[in-house]
């Protein structure tokens, strides 16, 4: 290819050219993917939000060529990981309420209802 600073003829490779110093289109910083962080950011806030997000997002980025492809990857598994703890806990949750339930002694339970 040829640097398109001074049109010297440089490598494929080439990060920078060796004439003039100039960045190559080796190194044209790609824009991010807006959702990725959105879907990032998410993740840690509204887990299910932000797993759909991160979904479209690495869609996008693959159709775009974009950046972020990293973050939004990121973003899927710690949304992922947000929503298993979150249904861990809610079954816990339910677990203790009903086992908080069942040990109130019936003769109780028939004591409150009176009141
Ligand atoms: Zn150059």
């Amino acid at each position: 290819m040829y640097c398109k600073n001074c049109g010297q003829e440089i490598s494929d490779n080439a990060y920078v050219c060796p004439n003039c110093g100039v960045r190559t289109s080796n190194t044209a910083e790609k824009k991010t993917n807006t959702l990725a962080i959105v879907g990032f950011v998410l993740a840690f806030l509204i887990p299910i939000a932000g797993l759909i997000c991160s979904i479209i997002a690495r869609k996008q980025v693959a159709e775009r060529d974009e950046g972020g492809a990293g973050l939004a990857l990121a973003g899927l598994i710690i949304s992922i990981v947000e929503t298993c703890f979150l249904v861990i806990y809610i079954i816990i949750y339910v677990a203790l309420v009903m086992a908080a339930v069942s040990a109130i002694p019936d003769t109780l339970l028939v004591a409150l209802s009176a009141l």
